[in-house]
Protein backbone atom coordinates (compact mmCIF):
# COMPACT_ATOMS: atom_id res chain seq x y z
CA UNK A 1 0.00 0.00 0.00
CA UNK A 2 2.63 2.60 0.89
CA UNK A 3 2.07 5.75 1.15
CA UNK A 4 -2.03 4.65 0.30
CA UNK A 5 -2.80 3.88 2.88
CA UNK A 6 -3.31 7.16 4.42
CA UNK A 7 -5.86 9.81 2.96
CA UNK A 8 -4.04 12.22 0.97
CA UNK A 9 -4.74 12.60 -2.54
CA UNK A 10 -3.80 11.26 -5.90
CA UNK A 11 -1.58 14.36 -6.61
CA UNK A 12 0.69 13.62 -3.44
CA UNK A 13 0.59 9.72 -4.21
CA UNK A 14 1.86 10.17 -7.80
CA UNK A 15 5.04 12.34 -6.50
CA UNK A 16 5.75 9.50 -4.12
CA UNK A 17 5.88 7.38 -6.37
CA UNK A 18 7.84 9.35 -8.80
CA UNK A 19 10.20 10.22 -6.23
CA UNK A 20 10.91 6.93 -4.94
CA UNK A 21 9.20 7.04 -1.43
CA UNK A 22 7.48 3.30 -1.75
CA UNK A 23 7.37 3.24 1.83
CA UNK A 24 6.84 5.57 4.74
CA UNK A 25 9.63 6.31 6.77
CA UNK A 26 8.66 5.46 11.20
CA UNK A 27 7.84 8.78 11.67
CA UNK A 28 6.29 9.42 8.60
CA UNK A 29 3.83 6.03 9.99
CA UNK A 30 3.47 7.74 13.26
CA UNK A 31 3.19 11.83 12.44
CA UNK A 32 0.84 11.44 9.40
CA UNK A 33 -2.27 10.01 10.27
CA UNK A 34 -1.84 12.23 14.21
CA UNK A 35 -1.14 15.22 11.30
CA UNK A 36 -4.37 14.10 9.27
CA UNK A 37 -6.62 14.25 12.27
CA UNK A 38 -6.17 17.90 13.41
CA UNK A 39 -3.75 17.11 16.24
CA UNK A 40 -1.13 19.27 17.73
CA UNK A 41 2.28 17.34 17.39
CA UNK A 42 5.35 16.72 19.43
CA UNK A 43 8.32 15.14 17.04
CA UNK A 44 11.04 13.98 18.08
CA UNK A 45 12.98 13.18 14.73
CA UNK A 46 16.70 13.52 13.63
CA UNK A 47 16.92 15.09 9.99
CA UNK A 48 17.59 11.93 7.71
CA UNK A 49 14.40 9.99 8.76
CA UNK A 50 12.19 12.02 6.40
CA UNK A 51 10.56 14.35 9.01
CA UNK A 52 10.20 16.50 6.65
CA UNK A 53 7.66 14.85 4.40
CA UNK A 54 6.52 13.47 7.80
CA UNK A 55 4.59 16.84 7.98
CA UNK A 56 4.81 18.08 4.62
CA UNK A 57 2.52 15.49 3.00
CA UNK A 58 -0.65 16.09 5.37
CA UNK A 59 -0.08 19.88 5.45
CA UNK A 60 -0.08 19.58 1.65
CA UNK A 61 -3.17 17.08 1.70
CA UNK A 62 -5.10 19.54 3.90
CA UNK A 63 -3.63 23.17 2.57
CA UNK A 64 -5.62 21.22 -0.85
CA UNK A 65 -4.89 23.82 -3.46
CA UNK A 66 -3.91 27.50 -4.43
CA UNK A 67 -6.41 29.43 -2.12
CA UNK A 68 -6.21 33.80 -1.94
CA UNK A 69 -2.56 35.42 -1.52
CA UNK A 70 -1.93 35.09 1.95
CA UNK A 71 -0.11 31.68 3.49
CA UNK A 72 -1.97 29.21 5.43
CA UNK A 73 1.01 27.22 6.12
CA UNK A 74 3.92 28.84 7.95
CA UNK A 75 6.95 26.85 8.58
CA UNK A 76 9.66 27.84 10.74
CA UNK A 77 13.49 27.01 10.94
CA UNK A 78 16.82 28.20 12.61
CA UNK A 79 18.71 28.78 9.41
CA UNK A 80 19.26 29.73 5.74
CA UNK A 81 20.57 26.18 4.99
CA UNK A 82 17.26 24.11 6.15
CA UNK A 83 15.25 26.91 4.76
CA UNK A 84 16.62 26.02 1.34
CA UNK A 85 16.30 22.38 1.72
CA UNK A 86 12.70 22.56 3.40
CA UNK A 87 11.68 24.82 0.40
CA UNK A 88 13.20 22.00 -2.19
CA UNK A 89 11.35 19.22 -0.48
CA UNK A 90 8.17 21.77 -1.07
CA UNK A 91 9.11 22.20 -4.07
CA UNK A 92 9.16 18.61 -5.01
CA UNK A 93 6.02 17.12 -3.01
CA UNK A 94 3.97 20.45 -4.05
CA UNK A 95 4.90 19.92 -7.40
CA UNK A 96 0.84 18.50 -8.90
CA UNK A 97 -1.03 20.48 -5.95
CA UNK A 98 -0.94 24.00 -7.48
CA UNK A 99 -0.10 24.96 -4.50
CA UNK A 100 2.53 27.91 -4.55
CA UNK A 101 5.40 28.43 -1.69
CA UNK A 102 8.16 31.26 -0.85
CA UNK A 103 11.36 30.54 0.99
CA UNK A 104 12.69 34.05 3.53
CA UNK A 105 15.96 33.62 5.39
CA UNK A 106 18.84 36.66 7.07
CA UNK A 107 21.73 37.41 5.19
CA UNK A 108 20.62 38.80 2.17
CA UNK A 109 18.34 41.81 1.25
CA UNK A 110 14.61 40.97 1.70
CA UNK A 111 13.36 42.64 -2.22
CA UNK A 112 13.51 39.41 -3.87
CA UNK A 113 11.78 37.35 -0.89
CA UNK A 114 9.47 39.77 -0.47
CA UNK A 115 8.02 39.82 -3.98
CA UNK A 116 7.88 36.26 -4.19
CA UNK A 117 5.64 36.76 -0.78
CA UNK A 118 3.68 38.81 -2.93
CA UNK A 119 3.13 36.97 -5.64
CA UNK A 120 0.87 35.26 -3.73
CA UNK A 121 1.37 31.84 -2.00
CA UNK A 122 -0.15 29.48 0.02
CA UNK A 123 3.23 28.12 2.12
CA UNK A 124 5.85 29.97 3.64
CA UNK A 125 9.06 28.58 4.72
CA UNK A 126 12.02 30.60 6.51
CA UNK A 127 14.28 31.59 9.45
CA UNK A 128 11.78 33.23 12.29
CA UNK A 129 13.97 36.48 11.94
CA UNK A 130 13.13 37.46 7.79
CA UNK A 131 9.80 35.84 8.20
CA UNK A 132 9.07 38.74 11.25
CA UNK A 133 10.97 41.40 9.31
CA UNK A 134 8.69 41.04 6.25
CA UNK A 135 5.53 41.43 8.42
CA UNK A 136 7.13 44.58 10.31
CA UNK A 137 7.59 45.69 6.60
CA UNK A 138 3.41 45.27 6.16
CA UNK A 139 4.31 42.90 3.70
CA UNK A 140 2.95 39.48 5.05
CA UNK A 141 -0.61 39.07 6.27
CA UNK A 142 -1.04 36.27 8.96
CA UNK A 143 -4.08 36.15 9.47
CA UNK A 144 -4.85 33.10 6.92
CA UNK A 145 -2.19 31.10 8.83
CA UNK A 146 -4.01 27.84 10.10
CA UNK A 147 -1.08 25.36 10.38
CA UNK A 148 2.36 26.55 11.78
CA UNK A 149 5.62 23.80 12.04
CA UNK A 150 8.63 25.00 13.87
CA UNK A 151 11.06 22.60 12.41
CA UNK A 152 14.44 21.82 14.50
CA UNK A 153 12.97 23.64 17.65
CA UNK A 154 16.26 23.09 19.52
CA UNK A 155 18.42 24.53 16.88
CA UNK A 156 16.00 27.47 16.74
CA UNK A 157 16.19 28.18 20.44
CA UNK A 158 20.11 27.69 20.46
CA UNK A 159 19.82 30.69 17.62
CA UNK A 160 18.52 32.76 20.12
CA UNK A 161 14.85 33.23 17.92
CA UNK A 162 12.57 32.84 21.23
CA UNK A 163 11.60 36.17 20.82
CA UNK A 164 10.91 36.75 17.30
CA UNK A 165 8.93 33.18 17.98
CA UNK A 166 6.72 34.98 20.85
CA UNK A 167 5.59 37.82 18.79
CA UNK A 168 4.56 35.44 16.05
CA UNK A 169 2.32 33.95 18.03
CA UNK A 170 0.62 37.02 19.06
CA UNK A 171 0.17 37.72 15.74
CA UNK A 172 -1.27 34.51 14.18
CA UNK A 173 -4.71 33.33 14.41
CA UNK A 174 -5.01 31.56 18.21
CA UNK A 175 -7.25 28.91 16.06
CA UNK A 176 -4.33 26.58 14.26
CA UNK A 177 -3.04 23.18 14.21
CA UNK A 178 1.11 23.12 15.44
CA UNK A 179 3.88 20.86 14.97
CA UNK A 180 7.07 21.10 16.89
CA UNK A 181 10.03 18.86 15.47
CA UNK A 182 13.26 18.79 17.38
CA UNK A 183 15.96 16.07 17.53
CA UNK A 184 16.91 16.83 21.59
CA UNK A 185 14.75 18.08 24.16
CA UNK A 186 16.36 19.69 26.25
CA UNK A 187 14.34 21.86 29.32
CA UNK A 188 14.00 25.18 26.86
CA UNK A 189 11.98 23.15 24.33
CA UNK A 190 9.90 21.58 26.48
CA UNK A 191 8.96 25.15 27.55
CA UNK A 192 8.44 26.12 24.08
CA UNK A 193 6.36 22.72 23.47
CA UNK A 194 4.33 24.26 26.56
CA UNK A 195 3.57 27.69 25.19
CA UNK A 196 3.14 26.48 21.47
CA UNK A 197 1.13 23.35 21.46
CA UNK A 198 -1.90 22.72 22.77
CA UNK A 199 -2.60 18.66 24.06
CA UNK A 200 0.04 17.27 21.49
CA UNK A 201 0.70 13.96 20.31
CA UNK A 202 4.16 12.82 20.79
CA UNK A 203 6.01 10.88 18.22
CA UNK A 204 9.27 9.30 18.99
CA UNK A 205 11.43 7.68 16.80
P1 LIG B 1 14.61 14.46 6.09
O1 LIG B 1 14.81 13.65 7.34
O2 LIG B 1 13.26 15.07 6.02
O3 LIG B 1 15.72 15.47 5.90
O4 LIG B 1 14.67 13.45 4.84
C1 LIG B 1 15.82 12.73 4.50
C2 LIG B 1 15.80 12.25 3.05
O5 LIG B 1 14.93 11.14 2.89
C3 LIG B 1 15.34 13.29 2.06
O6 LIG B 1 16.26 13.32 1.00
C4 LIG B 1 13.99 12.81 1.57
O7 LIG B 1 13.78 13.17 0.23
C5 LIG B 1 14.08 11.30 1.75
N1 LIG B 1 12.80 10.63 2.07
C6 LIG B 1 11.79 11.11 2.84
N2 LIG B 1 10.81 10.21 2.97
C7 LIG B 1 11.17 9.12 2.26
C8 LIG B 1 10.57 7.84 2.00
N3 LIG B 1 9.38 7.51 2.52
N4 LIG B 1 11.24 6.98 1.23
C9 LIG B 1 12.44 7.31 0.71
N5 LIG B 1 13.07 8.47 0.91
C10 LIG B 1 12.46 9.38 1.68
Amino acid sequence: LGFRKFKLNKQLYSVCDELGYTEPTPIQDKAIPLVLSGHDLFGIAQTGTGKTAAYLLPLLYKAKYAQGNDPRVLILVPTRELAIQVGKEVEKLAVYTGLRHAVVYGGIGPKTQIEEVEKGIDLLVGTPGRVMDIYSRGKLKTKSIKYMVLDEADRIMDMGFMPQIRQMLEIIPRKRQNLLFSATMPDVVVRLSEEFLEFPQRVEI
